[in-house]
């Protein structure tokens, strides 16, 4: 593994044992993040039995993009996706549009444009580049079962085979997704409630794919284009953009759970009827979109949200990505934020020079890491709701009328996914920098 010029082979380089359980985005980068720096003792335990093509539309906004670059992978995610050109928010029903920003400032202001992609491309992007370095070890078809913190050690079964075995670790990070096991044992352990609350919303995932529209001309623009649309109506959204190099238009929708779906699974099926039905008064473009969508391909579930947990560290266990601050989809951040924690932990566990200081770095991890992810929960939180109010209200009429200043003057936008200082807050932000700049303060306050 060559070391990026200017940085020092981390002390413990060769001595650190580290063990990821999760290879979704925010596992494999951290295990791109740590080979980056040198460590040489990277174990990836992953459950599913491949890493392929689950999921749907993802997105890379440049504070993500910052990070890949850095690691040399930018291109293998981007190549294969959009970058967007703009936003539009457009009323449901009537297809008007309430307000349209233009994302040409984002490449300026940041460095980088806002690339929509398939998640399979930005995983193929962070596991080739950790099995590039050589140093990271990929076990799938493992489920972690149980934890020990304590001793910093879990005990993983073979899905086929059902054999167990623990396995020790030095350091544990722990980026096991929504349905974190890690987290509730980390939490039980405190006497803490992980403390999961009901939206009342599930979503659906679609992907129309360019050869179902015939060449409808109504329906072309959709794959040609480089544009973001946000639909939205009383309690419901659908937002859509192209992916997988304008093959695939990719819809994603928020409404009320009436099935009670299964929380958080990616791949539970839905109805397409009990779909159609829903959105039966949105537009016509959309209503055809939704029409085309194959019966069986439709995957809905629940969407949950967290109050924020007090701690992600326990010894030396850290958790990371949706297992620490699992977001709502409203602002475009799940994997950003999964990915500037990958990032984070290599920034500050490079920096240790004792293996008895390991629990002090990974709190200077949660340091730098938790307010500014907590921030992003709350705000794709609150932005779901101001998204979705009721139908000729004053609060909805209020809402539409900043819309259309926004568009004019480009001030404050209610929608806070094309907001420009929200987008600023999120997009500006260069967590690795931060990380080296702070560590040293942080590290000397932690007792
Ligand atoms: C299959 C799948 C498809 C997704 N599709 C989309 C999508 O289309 N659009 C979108 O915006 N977001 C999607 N997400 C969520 C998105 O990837 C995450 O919100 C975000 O990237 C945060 O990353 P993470 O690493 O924290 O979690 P995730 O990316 O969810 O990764 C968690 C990983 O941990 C593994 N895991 C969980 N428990 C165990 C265990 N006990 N032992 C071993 N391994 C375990 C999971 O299999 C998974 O690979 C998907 C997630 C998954 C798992």
């Amino acid at each position: 593994m060559t070391i990026p010029n200017g940085t020092t082979r981390p002390a413990l380089a060769d001595s650190l044992n580290i063990h990821i359980i999760g290879a979704g985005m925010g596992g494999t980068a951290a295990a791109l993040a740590l080979a980056k720096k040198g460590y040489t003792n990277i174990t990836v335990w992953e459950y599913a039995s491949t890493l392929g093509e689950v999921g749907a539309g993802i997105n890379i906004t440049p504070n993500m993009s910052r990070i890949l670059e850095r690691w040399g992978v930018l291109d293998i995610a981007s190549n294969e996706g959009t970058a967007l050109d703009g936003a539009s928010v457009l009323n449901c029903s009537s297809d008007e549009v309430l307000t349209k920003v233009d994302f040409s400032y984002i490449e300026q202001e940041f460095g980088y444009p806002f690339y929509t992609v398939h998640r399979a491309s930005l995983q193929k992007a962070l596991v080739t580049g950790a099995q590039d370095s050589g140093v990271v070890k990929f076990n799938l078809g493992k489920q972690v079962v149980s934890y020990d913190f304590d001793q910093t050690r879990f005990l993983v079964e073979d899905r086929k085979s059902k054999e167990q075995e623990w396995v020790q670790a030095d350091v544990l990070l722990c980026s096991d997704g929504v349905k974190s096991k890690a987290r509730g044992e980390m939490m039980k352990r405190r006497g803490e409630e992980d403390h999961v609350e009901d939206t009342g919303q599930a979503a659906y995932r679609i992907l129309v794919k360019r050869e179902m529209i015939n060449e409808d001309p109504d329906l072309v623009p959709f794959f040609e284009g480089s544009h973001s649309y946000r639909w939205i109506g009383e309690k419901r959204h659908i937002i859509a953009y192209p992916i997988s190099s304008h093959n695939v238009f990719n819809m994603s929708t928020a409404h009320p759970d009436r099935r009670f779906v299964e929380a958080d699974t990616w791949t539970a099926s839905g109805s397409k009827e009990e779909m159609l039905d829903m959105f039966h008064d949105f537009c016509p473009r959309v209503q055809k979109l939704l029409r085309l969508v194959p019966e069986g391909e439709v995957l809905e579930w629940k969407l949950r949200v967290h109050a924020p947990i007090p701690n992600w560290i326990d010894g030396a266990a850290a958790l990371l990505g949706d297992a620490c601050h699992p977001t709502l989809p409203h602002l475009a951040q799940g994997a950003a934020q999964a990915v500037e924690d990958g990032a984070v932990l290599g920034s500050v566990l490079a920096r240790l020079t004792d293996k008895k200081d390991i629990n002090k770095a990974l709190r200077v991890y949660q340091e730098l890491r938790k307010p500014h992810a907590d921030w992003a929960v709350a705000t794709a939180a609150s932005n779901g709701k101001g998204l979705h109010l009721a139908k000729g209200s004053a609060a909805a009429e209020e809402r539409d009328k900043l819309f259309k200043e926004a568009s004019a003057s480009g001030g404050s936008n209610p929608d806070k996914a094309i907001d420009k200082v929200t987008q600023s807050k999120l997009y500006s932000h260069d967590c690795v920098g931060n990380a080296e700049a702070k560590y040293d303060e942080l590290f000397a306050q932690m007792t």
